[in-house]
C-alpha cells in the first residue's frame, strides 16, 4: 500500500465516488438540525435522514461526504482500544433510491483493492445471517474468497433504530497481521482482541419497520455506508492505532512536548496522552460549530470532555492551562478541509482558555470542600466519605471522582463506592426521564412535517404582501381534511403565498385569508422540516375547500415593523463588530413586530459607553438612508464578497445576500425594509449575559422606539412636577431624599430605644410586692416578642429577686413574657401558668417553664387588663 496522509486519503475517497457520479457535499455541522433524537451528529447518514425517508428531495440521488462525528458512547474506549475516538471523521457514499447492494459492494472492493492497493488477504467480510444476496455478490460477482466471509446476527450486522428504515449490513474488516479464522465465533474473538479492525460498514436499507414490528420491503431501497477515516489511515499507514496516524500523531507529539511525558513507555501515561489527543479534537470542532460549555445538553458534553482532558493533563504533570495550545494543533491539521476552523481559531482558543481556567478554579474550590469533609470524617473517627458527599463534590462542584479518591487515599481514607454509584444511577434516571422520547425521525413528528416532497409552495412575499393562490392541503387535528368550516382551526398549504413562515429568527406573518365564500384569519405562519410554508388558520365565516382559490393578505403594519427590526438587527451586528471586535458572531436572534433580540459571542459585559457607541453607529447609518438590496448568488461568491454567514448554518448552493448600502452584507432569507431610513430610530433597551460567553441585546425601532422615548419623557415630566424641580435636578433631588429617609429612620430607631429604656427604668422603679415577692410589670405598644424578652432579662437582672411580667400590643396582637428568679420559683411561682392565664384573657394561648414563658393572643387591646389579671393569679400561687 502506498503511504498516504490522512488529508490525501480523504481526497482519494471523495474523488473516487465523485468519479461514480456522486455529488460531494460538505460536512454538516456537529449540531443536528430538526432532529430531537440526537444530541450530536454521530454518523455520515445522520444529517441526511430526511433524504432517506423522502421528507426532502436530495440534491442528487448519489451523495458522498466526509462528516465530522462525535460519539460520546465510545468515551470509555478512548485510549484503551486502538480504534475509538470520541471525535472522528466518517467517509460515506449514499444512494437515495438509486443504486443498491451490487454497486455498493463492488465499489467498496474496487476502492480498497485498486485505489488503495490493500492486499485482499488482509480483508475479512461479515454479512447478515440470511443475506444470501450479499453473499452472492461478494463471492460470485466480486470474487472474494468465501472462507473469509462470516455470517453474524442482528446485533452486529443488522442496522435498525426504533421504527423506520432499516436493513442488513456488510462490514469490511482489516487484519493487521496474518491470521486464520475458521468460524464466526473465532471471528468475534479476534475482533474483541483488537486483532482485526472494523473499517467500513455498508448498510443496505431495504425495509421500513412499522410500529407493530413488521419489516415491509421498501420500493426504493437505499445505501448508507460509513468508514472511519482515521481507521482507514491506521491501516494504510500501518500504525498500531488511530492516535499514531500522521495528523493525530502531530497532536500527540505536542501533548508530549507540553507535558514532558514520553509516549510508549508506560501504559497509564499513554492512555492519558491518547485521551487528551482525542478530546481536544472533539472540543475544538464542537466550539467551532457554535457549542459553548454549559451544564446541559451539548454544552455539558463539551464541558465534560474539556475537564477530562485537563485532568489527564494534570496527571501528566502539566501545571496551568495548556489546552488552547493543543487546539491550534487540531486547527493546523484540519483547516484545509474544514475551512471554517481558520476564521474561528482565535475564538475557539479563547473559549477553551476561559473554560480551562474556570475548571482550575473548580479544582481549587473542590479541594477546600473535600478538606472540610475529611476533617469531619476524622473527627468522627471514621474512614469513609459518604456516597452522598462524594457525589455532591462530583456533580455539584464538578470535582473529578478519581481526584477525590486519590486525595482520600493519601490520607488513608476511602469512598463509599456503592453509595456513590447509587447516587449516580439516580441521577442518570432523572436525566433519562427528562429526555424526550424519540424515534428514528425525532420526537413527535406532526403531519405538517410530513407534507409529501412533491407538494411545493412558492414564497412571493419579498415583492408583495397580497396575492391569490390555490389551496393544496388542509390539515385538521393532525389529519388531512377536505374542508375547514366556520369556527374551526387548521393548517392550510397553498401553491404560493406572500406570508413569511417563521425562520432564521424572524417571526411568521399574520393576516387575512378569504374568498367569495370564506373569511378567515391567519394567526401564524411556519415552515416545516423540509422548508414548506404552512399557515395556521382560524375560519371565521363560510367554508374553505381544498382546491379552492383564496386571497392571502399579510397584515401590512405588522410586517413593516418586523422588517424594521430585522434590518436593524443586521446593522447592529456590524456596529458590534466595529465597537467590540471581529470575534463577535451571531449565536441567535429573534425578531418580531415589537422588538429585536440579538445574541452574540463576547466574553464580558458591554460597558455603558460601548452600548451607547453601538446604538449611535446604528442610528447614524439609519440616517444615511442606505438602499437595502438583495441578490442571489453562489455561496462562494457570497463569501468572497465578505457577506456574514451564520456560525453553524448549512446553506444551499444559491444563497440570498442582503446588503444595507455598503454598511452591512449578510446571508439572510428574511424580509427587510427598502431603505435604512425607514427604520427611523433605533434604541437599545438592555444588554445582558445569557450563557457563558454569550451576550444578548434587546432593542426597538421605528414607532416603538419613539413611543418608548415619549413614555420616558412623560415619566420625567411627572417627576419634575412631583419633585418641583427641573429635569436636570431630578437625580440630585432623589439622592437628597434618600439621604433624608435614612436619617429619619435612624432618628426613629434611637427615639424608640429612648422610650423603651425610660419605660424600663419606670418599671424597675415601680416594682410592687405581692406577699413579699418583687413583681415588675408593664405594658408596651408595638414592641415585638424578641425585644420584650431582652427587656425582661434586663429588668430581671436589676430587681435581683422576683418575677417580671410584660405585655405588648404588637400591631393589634397581644404578646406576653414572664420570667422569674430561682428563689421565687421555690415559693410556688410558675411563669407558664401566669402567661397562660394572661393570654387566655387576650383571646390566646401559651405556656412554658416555671422560670420563663411566653404567650400570645389575638386581642391586643386587652393587654393591660390581662396583665392585671396575671397579677391576681400570682397572689394565689405563692405559698
Ligand atoms: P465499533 O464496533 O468498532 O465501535 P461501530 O459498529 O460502532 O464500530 P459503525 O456504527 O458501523 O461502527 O460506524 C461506521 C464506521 O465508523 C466504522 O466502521 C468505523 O470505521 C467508524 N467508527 C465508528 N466508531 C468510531 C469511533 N469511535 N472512532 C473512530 N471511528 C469509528
Ligand atoms: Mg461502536
Amino acid at each position: 500500500m502506498e503511504n498516504l496522509g490522512l488529508n490525501q486519503i480523504r481526497r482519494k475517497y471523495l474523488e473516487f465516488f465523485e468519479s461514480k457520479q456522486h455529488l460531494l457535499l460538505d460536512s454538516y455541522s456537529l449540531v443536528p438540525k430538526n432532529d430531537k433524537s440526537l444530541l450530536l451528529i454521530n454518523a455520515g447518514m445522520a444529517p441526511l435522514k430526511p433524504y432517506f425517508t423522502g421528507l426532502m428531495v436530495p440534491p442528487s440521488k448519489r451523495v458522498t461526504t466526509c462528516q465530522k462525528c462525535i460519539r460520546t458512547g465510545d468515551i470509555d474506549n478512548v485510549g484503551k482500544t486502538s480504534r475509538h475516538g470520541t471525535f472522528f471523521e466518517m467517509l460515506g457514499n449514499f444512494s437515495f433510491g438509486d443504486y443498491f447492494k451490487k454497486e455498493a459492494i463492488t465499489w467498496a472492493y474496487e476502492f480498497f483493492t485498486k485505489e488503495i492497493n490493500m492486499p485482499e488477504e488482509s480483508l475479512f467480510v461479515t454479512i447478515y445471517l440470511d443475506d444470501d444476496e450479499a453473499y452472492d455478490i461478494w463471492v460470485n460477482q466480486v470474487g472474494f474468497n468465501k472462507d473469509r466471509i462470516f455470517r453474524l446476527g442482528k446485533e452486529d450486522n443488522f442496522w435498525e433504530h426504533g421504527s423506520g428504515p432499516c436493513g442488513p449490513c456488510s462490514e469490511i474488516h482489516f487484519a493487521k497481521e496474518k491470521i486464520t479464522i475458521n468460524s464466526a465465533e473465532e471471528f468475534q474473538k479476534a475482533a474483541d482482541e483488537d486483532k482485526i479492525i472494523e473499517v467500513w460498514n455498508l448498510v443496505f436499507t431495504q425495509f421500513d419497520k412499522d410500529d407493530d414490528g413488521n419489516y415491509n420491503k421498501l420500493k426504493f431501497p437505499n445505501i448508507d455506508t460509513g468508514m472511519g477515516l482515521e481507521r482507514l489511515a491506521t491501516v494504510i499507514q500501518d500504525v498500531p492505532n488511530i492516535f499514531e496516524i500522521d495528523t493525530m500523531k502531530s497532536i500527540l507529539n505536542q501533548v508530549c512536548k507540553i507535558s514532558g511525558a514520553c509516549y510508549g513507555q508506560n501504559k497509564e501515561t499513554d492512555v492519558s496522552i491518547r485521551i487528551i489527543t482525542d478530546h481536544i479534537r472533539s472540543i475544538t470542532f464542537m466550539i467551532s460549530d457554535g457549542i459553548l460549555p454549559s451544564n446541559e445538553g451539548r454544552g455539558y458534553v463539551l464541558r465534560r470532555l474539556l475537564r477530562r482532558a485537563s485532568r489527564h493533563g494534570r496527571l501528566l504533570g502539566i501545571k496551568g492551562i495548556f489546552l488552547d495550545k493543543l487546539s491550534q494543533s487540531v486547527i493546523d491539521n484540519s483547516k484545509d478541509y474544514y475551512k471554517e476552523l481558520l476564521g474561528r481559531s482565535d475564538y475557539i482558543k479563547k473559549v477553551v482558555r476561559l473554560e480551562e481556567e474556570r475548571f482550575n478554579q473548580t479544582i481549587d474550590t473542590g479541594i477546600i470542600i473535600l478538606m472540610d469533609y475529611i476533617k469531619e470524617i476524622e473527627e468522627k473517627g471514621e474512614d469513609t466519605l459518604s456516597g452522598e458527599n462524594s457525589f455532591k463534590l462530583y456533580d455539584t462542584y464538578g470535582f473529578p471522582i478519581e481526584l477525590t479518591e486519590e486525595i482520600l487515599e493519601e490520607k488513608g481514607l476511602k469512598i463509599d463506592k456503592p453509595g456513590f454509584n447509587k447516587e449516580m444511577k439516580l441521577q442518570k434516571e432523572r436525566a433519562r426521564n427528562a429526555r424526550n422520547k424519540s424515534n428514528y425521525m425525532g420526537a413527535d413528528i406532526s403531519l405538517a412535517d410530513m407534507i409529501p416532497s412533491d407538494v411545493n409552495t412558492v414564497f412571493t412575499g419579498y415583492e408583495n404582501i397580497q396575492s391569490s393562490s390555490r389551496v393544496i392541503l388542509i390539515i385538521k387535528d393532525d389529519e388531512y381534511a377536505e374542508e375547514l368550516n366556520q369556527g374551526e382551526k387548521g393548517i392550510i398549504i397553498t401553491e404560493s403565498t406572500p406570508f413569511y413562515g417563521e425562520m432564521g429568527g424572524q417571526i411568521g406573518d399574520s393576516g387575512l385569508i378569504y374568498s367569495n365564500s370564506f373569511n378567515g384569519i391567519i394567526i401564524d405562519t411556519k415552515k416545516n422540516i423540509s422548508g414548506k410554508t404552512y399557515h395556521i388558520v382560524e375560519a371565521k365565516e363560510g367554508k374553505l375547500l381544498s382546491d379552492g382559490v383564496v386571497t392571502l393578505q399579510v397584515s401590512e403594519e405588522r410586517r413593516n415593523s418586523i422588517c424594521k427590526n430585522h434590518t436593524a438587527t443586521h446593522m447592529l451586528q456590524e456596529a458590534l463588530i466595529e465597537v467590540l471586535g471581529s470575534h463577535v458572531h451571531q449565536s441567535g436572534s429573534y425578531v418580531d413586530e415589537f422588538k429585536l433580540r440579538f445574541d452574540f459571542t463576547n466574553m464580558s459585559p458591554m460597558t455603558p459607553e460601548e452600548i451607547k457607541k453601538a446604538e449611535n453607529l446604528v442610528n447614524q447609518n439609519i440616517m444615511k438612508a442606505y438602499k437595502v438590496s438583495t441578490e442571489e448568488m453562489s455561496l462562494e461568491e457570497a463569501k468572497a464578497s465578505g457577506a456574514m454567514a451564520l456560525f453553524d448554518e448549512k446553506y444551499k448552493d444559491k444563497v440570498r445576500v442582503v446588503s444595507v448600502g455598503n454598511y452591512s452584507r449578510e446571508l439572510c432569507g428574511g424580509t427587510h425594509v427598502n431603505n435604512s431610513g425607514e427604520i427611523g430610530l433605533f434604541k437599545i433597551l438592555s444588554e445582558q449575559g445569557v450563557a457563558s460567553g454569550i451576550r444578548r441585546i434587546e432593542a426597538i425601532t421605528g414607532f416603538n422606539a419613539i413611543k418608548h422615548i415619549e413614555d420616558t419623557s412623560s415619566i420625567i415630566k411627572d417627576l419634575q412636577r412631583d419633585l418641583k424641580c427641573t429635569d436636570k435636578d431630578i437625580t440630585a433631588k432623589v439622592k437628597q431624599m434618600e439621604q433624608n429617609i435614612k436619617f429619619y429612620e435612624k432618628e426613629i430607631e434611637s427615639l424608640k430605644l429612648k422610650i423603651t429604656s425610660s419605660k424600663e427604668k419606670d418599671i424597675v422603679e415601680n416594682v410592687i410586692k405581692i406577699k413579699d415577692i418583687n413583681v415588675a410589670h408593664g405594658t408596651f405598644k408595638d414592641t415585638d416578642i424578641n425585644l420584650l424578652r431582652s427587656l425582661g432579662d434586663k429588668i430581671k437582672d436589676k430587681i435581683k429577686s422576683g418575677l417580671v411580667i410584660l405585655g405588648s400590643n404588637n400591631e393589634g396582637k397581644a404578646v406576653f413574657i414572664a420570667m422569674a428568679t430561682k428563689d421565687v420559683i421555690g415559693r410556688g411561682i410558675h411563669c407558664g401558668k401566669i402567661v397562660k392565664e394572661a393570654a387566655s384573657f387576650a383571646g390566646g394561648n401559651g405556656g412554658g417553664k416555671p422560670d420563663m414563658a411566653q404567650a400570645g393572643g389575638k386581642d391586643g387591646e386587652m393587654v393591660e387588663s390581662a396583665i392585671d389579671k396575671a397579677l391576681s393569679i400570682i397572689e394565689s400561687l405563692v405559698k
